[in-house]
């Protein structure tokens, strides 16, 4: 009896959205100001953005912890292991699961170290969970496929670039890729390919994936893969150095007057080619070309750039008492000290933390601890005369004149 004049009503008005009428303000994304975080939703439309946070979430566990699909499965609710703070100022972020490949039936249970954003997209997962019981799956079973294009539609539609969020180009993200790239990005670092063996759980395959029983498994793949992209990335930076240079802004340290020596060399070899062929244009190539050789030799520290020219001046290599390696033992650097470092702008907020870490210890430091303070005293002097040294060579002829 109701049904012809609620039809009425309802052609007349329309219906009312029930969800988010007032919603919170919160920053755009592209910084362009504060808006609502959502416009006001019916009941479906609320349901269906919940999945793409949760799909949000998978996609932000997945990126930087490196997780596998099976192991993301495993993960329940209050997976998340209590915050740990074994120095002051330095937490330790885990969250637990289960390794499932290569395991027995059932998988193992493990854990993960991971960045405050993947502990914050457990929380918010958990808190959008239907029915949020300790121990129950977080997510289940799910299609990352299918997930990851609603999720992409949603961010490419008005409601996505309402907030101000960059679109997502077409092309297809898979976990599987999403794990690879933070491997890849975690064996740039200086133990980098060890670093992500652990991080990746990848101790157990080595068992039977590992350079030792098959050669050119995945552990090989990926090496070979990561040198490819080492020299690339070499490349670049020595590039980019010499750009520096070229604008005065020189590198610091024990080996900065040979590297700077070293471009003017280049530098003096462009200015021949021009002259002997005035139409020539210096492009990246040529200059890389001339560069690629040292590039070869360089190596990353964290604090610093090493030129590994020559084993017998290796400050480390004479350390560990092995002089005739052939890499460079970075774990054991002392650029501050040996004559194959460089320090650069790039490194500069590595000391400066440094030296604010060092003096808030030594603040804390008894009076009574002598040797202690003067080892930490010695590291902060050190510390301080790099960032001297880096500020110094990274004034530019205009700005000393200026
Ligand atoms: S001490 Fe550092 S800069 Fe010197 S060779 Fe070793 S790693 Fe390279």
């Amino acid at each position: 009896m109701l049904r012809g004049p609620l039809q009425e009503a309802v052609a007349l008005v329309g219906v009312g959205k029930q969800f988010a009428g007032d919603a919170a303000e919160v920053p755009a994304a592209d910084g362009s100001g504060m808006l609502p975080w959502t416009l006001p939703l019916h009941r479906s439309q609320a349901v269906a953005l919940i999945g793409f946070v949760r799909t949000a979430a998978i996609i932000v566990l997945a990126a930087v912890s490196g997780m596998r699909a099976s192991e993301l499965m495993e993960l329940r609710v209050g997976c998340r292991r209590p915050i740990e703070e074994p120095i002051p100022g330095m937490r330790r972020l885990r969250i637990a699961s289960k390794v499932v490949k290569g395991q027995p039936l059932g998988g193992t249970d493990d854990e993960w170290v991971v960045i405050e954003p993947a502990y914050q997209a457990v929380e918010l997962a958990e808190q959008l969970h239907e029915d949020p019981q300790h121990g129950a799956l977080l997510f289940g079973r799910f299609s990352f496929y299918f997930r990851y294009i609603w999720f992409r539609n949603w961010i490419n539609s008005p409601a996505g670039q309402r907030l101000g969020l960059a679109p997502i180009p077409e092309w297809p993200v898979t976990l599987r890729a999403l794990r690879r790239t933070l491997a890849l990005e975690m064996a740039y670092r200086p133990g980098g390919v060890l670093a992500a063996k652990i991080h990746l759980k990848h101790i157990a395959v080595a068992t039977t994936e590992g350079y030792a029983s098959r050669p050119g498994g995945a552990q090989a793949e990926l090496l070979a893969e990561v040198n490819k992209h080492e020299a690339d990335r070499n490349l670049e930076l020595i590039l980019a150095e010499f750009r520096n240079y070229q604008q005065g802004i020189l590198p610091a340290g024990p080996a900065a007057r040979d590297l700077t020596a070293f471009f003017a060399s280049v530098d003096a070899t462009l200015d021949t080619k021009v002259l002997a062929a005035p139409k020539t244009h210096n492009n990246d190539r040529d200059i890389l070309n001339l560069l690629s050789k040292r590039a070869k030799v360089l190596h990353l520290g964290a604090a610093n750039y090493c030129w590994f020219t020559d084993p017998s001046r290796a400050l480390c290599l004479r350390l560990a008492g092995t002089p005739t390696a052939e890499r460079p033992l970075i774990g054991m650097c002392d650029s501050a000290r040996c004559p194959q470092a460089t320090h650069h702008p790039c490194h500069r907020p590595v000391w400066a933390e440094h030296a604010d870490r060092t003096e808030t210890f030594l603040g804390q430091l008894g009076s009574t601890r002598k040797t202690e303070r003067s080892r930490l005293q010695a590291d902060h002097d050190r510390a301080l005369r790099v960032i001297a040294e880096i500020d110094a060579a990274s004034i530019t002829d205009t700005e000393e004149s200026a």
